[in-house]
Parts: structure tokens; sequence; C-alpha cells
């Protein structure tokens, strides 16, 4: 079956690929006159590269590609813009991304008033009865006051709507929703989860964490052909920001999706699939029954959560937050259980992905892992802390020391660091989305976006990462600037740290003879401009596995 080759296979081809690096091969992709950054640290720096079909045959000057160019060779003449692997985003919900790119925008509504003309606007144009989700919205934008249903009501008589805060930690139903999801008007709250309510003590509306539960239950699946639409419209996104690859947070119904589409042949973007944690049983049979899959969609890993989010007040902190003195965050699921399927999965060969963002958290995850490394023994088991936000110093040099991976998303960093402070204090926030001194214990970053929790947009990431510009522009020198890292280790956290991160770094992250073609073209040297106007930068082309899948130029695609 296609779709479940070996991973050996894929090895022996790779090793076959390179050998065959000679002249005779034809040259179907020719990038020159570029600034080529090549993610290989012995030799970081070329002009050209030549692509034959889904791989990388010629790394080198523009003088020596050129001389290789037959009239089959389509010649992209980078004209001193850089050239740089494809972009991994190590960290993409990619169908829920999908799905909210139709629905309604709430991320950048600026007050109430505005969250709830944009909601009334949508709602006119979705038929009577059809679930409104998505939206994205954010209470920070206004102050932080929470939304209730009490607003949104009467401009959505027809339709049940639930809609979550940006970063899928909370979300608010109106009252159709509710009703339909006959949610009890007192009682709710379960481990993990909180009922916000009203003056009144009713159900405000907004369910937080596990809660979510509670109306989540009632929203019918979206169908088969939807969830198509959605995963196109995500690759579409994708390849316009230069991302050639995913790894995708998410469930077994999302992998038959991504299936359907490689059995058919569309996929444009490359895809790691990881399944629930608690689920590792199941993903042990199939990758004994079928394999890992192949470049285009791999099986393996396993994601699971510590706590929530700062963002919600769930983040689990070791002391409270400085805002609610006495709430220290929450654990979505506890230790024991956190620890026997991290152990069991572990010891079954698979990959452990694991959500920790407050400092408790990651201090637990941090321990349950060199706990299982101990027990288990030596393997190349790449542990993953996702998102790794808030780190009690001493926690730092755990990552580099433990060979725990951090999976992180500088937009976040701009983006919290707006009202991160309020939340934590300033001690705190001084280890906060810490990437330079995670970088100088040797850890290895990944960087990814969180997509949609924030835009799946390495150059924004980039930014963030060499920057720290907080997005309110408060920060012009940079929020928490020692934290700060360089052009190139953004670049890196995005490609070869991306690649090591999804154990794919002999096939991709970097420009070599042998590799996959996964290639970015930028209009620009990011090296060589203003940090600051790094944002500004303009993808030109994005090519995956030798196919362009975005061209600046082309009006229709
Ligand atoms: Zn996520």
């Amino acid at each position: 079956m296609r779709l479940y080759l070996p991973f050996s296979i894929c090895a022996l081809f790779l090793a076959c690929a390179t050998t065959m690096t000679t002249s005779q091969q034809p040259i179907t992709v020719a990038i020159v006159n570029g600034v080529v950054w090549t993610g290989e640290p012995d030799k970081p720096w070329a002009e050209a590269v030549a692509l034959s079909n889904d791989r990388i045959v010629a790394v080198g000057r523009t003088s020596e590609i050129e001389s290789r160019v037959s009239a089959q060779t389509r010649v992209i003449d980078a004209a001193g813009g850089m050239v740089v692997p494809g972009f991994i985003d190590s960290h993409v919900h990619f169908l829920a991304g999908g799905l909210n790119l139709a629905s309604v925008q709430l991320r950048d509504a600026k007050t109430p008033a505005e969250f709830i003309a944009r909601l009334k606007t949508f709602a006119a144009t979705v038929p009577a009865g059809t679930w409104i989700t998505g939206g994205d919205w954010d209470h920070e934008n206004w102050g932080g006051e929470l939304p209730e249903r009490s607003w949104i009501d009467s401009v959505t008589p027809n339709n049940p709507v639930w809609i979550n805060r940006l970063d899928g930690h909370m979300a608010l139903a109106n009252s159709a929703a509710m009703r339909l999801a006959q949610v009890p008007l007192s009682g709710g709250d379960k481990p993990g989860g909180t009922v916000v309510r009203d003056a009144s003590g009713q159900p405000s509306g907004i369910f937080k964490d596990n809660a979510q539960e509670l109306i989540d239950k009632a929203v019918p699946e979206p169908a088969p052909a939807m969830l198509d639409r959605a995963l196109d419209a995500a690759m579409t996104y994708a390849s316009e920001r230069g991302v050639t690859s995913v790894d995708h947070m998410g469930t077994w119904e999302d992998l038959a999706v991504f299936e359907r589409a490689h059995r058919a042949g569309t996929m444009r973007t490359r895809i790691y699939a990881a399944v629930p944690l608690s689920t590792w049983e199941r993903l042990r049979d199939t990758v004994r029954a079928r394999g890992r899959g192949d470049s285009w969609l791999r099986i393996g890993g396993l994601k699971g959560f510590v706590d929530g989010s700062l963002g919600s007040h769930t983040a689990a902190m070791m002391r409270p937050f400085t805002d609610a003195p006495k709430d220290s965050g929450l654990l979505v699921n506890t230790p024991a259980d956190l620890y026997s399927w991290t152990s069991n999965a572990d010891k079954a060969n698979l990959h452990v992905i694991v959500h920790a963002i407050g400092d408790r958290a990651i201090n637990i995850q941090l321990g349950i892992f060199e706990w299982v490394e101990r027990e288990n023994g030596p393997r190349d088991r790449r542990f993953r802390m996702e998102h790794a936000q808030h780190i009690a110093p001493p926690d730092i040099a755990r990552f580099g020391r433990l060979g725990v991976i951090a999976s992180m998303q500088p937009y976040h960093a701009i983006d919290d660091g707006r009202w991160a402070e309020k939340v934590i204090g300033p001690e705190r926030a001084r280890t906060t989305y810490a990437f330079r001194a995670l970088r100088d214990t040797q850890a290895r970053l990944a960087f990814g976006s969180d997509w949609p929790v924030a835009p799946a947009t390495p150059l924004e990431g980039i930014y963030a990462a060499v920057t720290r510009r907080t997005l309110d522009g408060k920060h012009p020198g940079g929020w928490i600037p020692e934290q700060k890292i360089t052009v190139e280790d953004a670049l890196g956290a995005y490609t070869t740290g991306g690649a090591y991160a999804s154990f794919e770094e002999s096939d991709k992250g970097s420009l070599a003879p042998g590799k996959l073609a996964d290639v970015v073209v930028i209009d620009r040297d990011l090296t060589k401009i203003a940090p600051e106007t790094i944002r500004d930068a303009k993808i030109q082309y994005t090519i995956v596995g030798g196919r362009v899948v975005y061209d600046h130029e082309a009006t229709t695609r």
C-alpha cells in the first residue's frame, strides 16, 4: 500500500538518490541568482539550487547550475532574493484552520460592539439551524472582559453559536447552543474545566477547557466533503506562506481526511499527523500493521496535554497568577495518567509530544520524561514539549540535558507579550518564551504557529523571535529583549529543527543533493535587512516535491 511504505524503504531510496547525483539527471527546476541559505552547517551559503523531479540534485554557483539547464528546465530567477529550505510548521491544527478560513473572523475584533456586529453580519449568510463555529475571538483586545451569551443572542436568533477564543481553551455558546446541548443551569464543572457564571448565577455561555465538552458533544461533525475542502484551503494557505510541511496535532478522524487526500494524490503540504496520547495502543497496532507512512503523510506521533493556556488562566503554575491570587491554573490530566501513557508509548517505540505551558506543567512533564528515559533505557526518542512557554529558571537547562525538543511558537510571544506580565508578573516573564536561554543551553528548538491560534506565517514567526516586538507596539526594543535570537537561529528552528522534531532530518529541512525538493524563494535576504522589516518580506515561490505550489505571479492557482 502506497501510503504506508516502511520507513526503511524511504531511507533506501534516499541513499539511491544521493549516489545518482550526476549530470545524467534532467534538471526540472533551476533556481538561480539567489542568496541560498542551505541549513547545512558545513556549507551554509550558495547561489543556486537544481531540482530533478522530487529531489534536489545540486546546490552551488549559478554558473554551474545554468550550464546544466535544458529545454525542459523551468528556470526561476531569484533576483538576489533569499532561497531557503521549505518551512516546517511544527505545530498546527490543520483542519480547524481550514474550517476557520470559511467561518466568522473575530480575531481582530477590537471592541465588544465590533465582535457582535461581525457575528450578526456573518449569521445573516448562514442557513437557519446551521452551527456557527470557529471565530478565534480575543477578549484581551478590549481589556479582558469575557463575552456572554446575552451579548449575541439577539443577533443570532436562528443559529446555534459555539465560537472559541483564539487559543481554543475557552469558547462562547449562545442560548440556542446551550439549549441543544441541554446544559444544566447548575453544576457542570468537571476536573480540568470551568463553567463561567453570570451575575444571576446562570452559565454565562463561556466554557473553559474540559467544560467545553458540554457543548462540543452537541455540535454535529462536519461532512467529509467539507473536511476535504478545509484541507485543500489549509494547503493553499500554507503554500502561500512558504510552509511545505506541518506537524498536525489532531485526531484519528483528521488522519482519515489526510489519507483520503493522499490516496487521491492531492497533497501539496507534507503532514506528520499526531493522534491523542491516550490512544497509544491503537497507534502501536496501526504502525505494526501498516508502518509509518511516507514523506507526504507520516504517523508515529502522539500528542498529550498537561495543562491549559495562560490566556484562559488554565496554565498550571507553581505559584498563583499575579492577577488572580487564589488561582494557579489546572492540570487537564493527572500526572499518573501522563506517566503511564508516556511510558507505554515510549516502550512501543512511538513519539511522545506533550503540551505544557505553565512552569508547574513543564516541571511535571520534564520529570516524567526523565523518569521514563531512565526506566526504558537509551533510545532515539526525541520527546517533545509543545509551547514550553513559562519555564522555571532551573528547568531551562534540562531541555538540552535531557534532549527534550522545545517546540515553540514565537508569534505567541509578541501576542501574549501584550498582557502576560499582568497575569504572571515581571519576574516569571523573564523566562517566558525563553528562546535564547534554551538555545544557549543546547536545547533543540522547533518553531511553529499553533495555527489557527496564530497565523501560520513563518516570516511573522521569524520576525517575532528576532525582534520580540509585541503586537501593540509597546516594546519597540523587544519584550524581554535578552531572549531574542538571530535570523539564522530562527530559520534553523523552522527548517532543520522542524525536520529533526519529526525524525525526518535525513530527508528534509536543508538544501543538499538527495533531499526532498522542498524550497522557498523570498524576495529579500532576511539577514541583510532591518529586523523590524522581516515581516514585510514576501514569499515568491513555494516548491514542494519539485512542484511549484505557490507562484506570486500566477493569478489563478
Ligand atoms: Zn495546539
